[in-house]
């Protein structure tokens, strides 16, 4: 079994080759929750929706967010009563998001996912980091700021100062899955809101010390391919390069594959981490996809 530690968009554009060469039913994918919340009265689970709809084809793949060719009616209704919406869900996405919520009155978290990946026809587990709720403090120029304001009401411009997250504990199969991997993926999200938090689970980094992990660098040069990760490296003290991001797994990391473009940073990590491995990461097409994950699967021991 593979196991890969998810965010919600580029490990999702990952997930988009690996799926194509491995069976899914050997995969697992564990998808932080950091970002959960209720908006306009359902449970959105942005990252762990975004991986059930890449898993199943339905994802919009131009925002990594909602399903492809969604329509609007609710959201615009709600707009027309004077009830605007921070977070824009389509009408389909919506439903998911209400059968999430409803069967969260009844499960958990994780059963919830595991119940939906089935109705998806999903062959591959995906696990919720945790069943309980986060809460992120976000200290940014202009004041403490709830997270999803900062993503979408100030379009992450604001200058972030300090970031903060609740410890939570890891939802069952969590562990389980890490251990019982041939290897673990980190895929290419962002170190701070999206792979942190789940290594900060009790237990995550042992487990991660004792199987083989590959990580690919989400940073290529000085900066994010996408999204705020660099900001919010930058608030943390942590250099925003590949070499921040090794450093930041350095206690379990056996392989790192960084861009071509970064070649030359290849010495200084391989002072921090043993294997570095060098391709094409920007994965603006199926077959960069395909590529860059057999790649990740070549670089596993047999
Ligand atoms: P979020 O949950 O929406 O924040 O998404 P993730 O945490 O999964 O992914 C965000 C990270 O993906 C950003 O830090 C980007 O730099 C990285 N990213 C997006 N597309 C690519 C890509 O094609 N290649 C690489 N290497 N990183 C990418």
């Amino acid at each position: 079994m593979i196991t890969v530690l998810s965010g919600g968009t580029g490990t999702p554009k990952l997930l988009q080759g690996l799926k194509e060469i491995v069976d899914p039913s050997d995969l697992t994918i564990i998808v932080n929750t950091l970002e959960n919340d209720y908006f306009s009265g359902v449970y959105v689970a942005a990252d762990i929706d975004t991986v059930l709809y890449t898993m199943s084809d339905l994802i919009n793949d131009e925002f990594w967010y909602g399903i492809k060719g969604d329509t609007f009616i609710t959201n615009e209704a709600l707009e027309k009563i004077g009830c605007p919406e921070l977070l824009r869900i389509g009408d389909r996405d919506r439903a998911t998001k209400i059968q999430k919520t409803i069967l969260m009155e009844k499960y958990n978290l994780a059963k919830a996912c595991e119940i939906q990946a089935k109705n998806m026809g999903l062959e591959c587990k995906v696990i919720p980091m945790s069943n309980e709720h986060s809460e992120i403090k976000l200290t940014t120029d202009i004041g403490e700021l709830p997270f999803h304001e900062f993503l979408i009401k100030h379009q992450q411009k604001p200058e972030v100062l300090d970031l903060q997250f609740s410890n939570v504990s890891p939802a069952e199969g969590v562990i389980e899955a890490i251990k019982n991997s041939q290897a673990v993926i980190i895929g290419p999200s962002n170190p701070i809101t999206s792979i942190l938090p789940i290594l900060s689970l009790e237990g995550v980094r042992e487990a991660l010390k004792d199987t083989y992990v590959v990580a690919v660098s989400p940073i290529i040069g000085t900066d994010a391919v996408s999204g705020p990760a660099s900001k919010f490296m930058k608030a943390l003290g942590i250099e925003v390069s590949s070499i921040g991001v090794a450093s930041l797994y350095e206690d379990f990391l056996d392989n790192i594959v960084i861009d071509d473009k970064d070649s030359n940073l290849c010495d200084e990590i391989n002072q921090i981490i043993n294997k570095v491995t060098i391709t094409n990461t920007i994965m603006n097409s199926l077959g960069v996809k395909k590529n860059l994950a057999q790649t990740i699967l070549d670089s596993i021991p047999k």
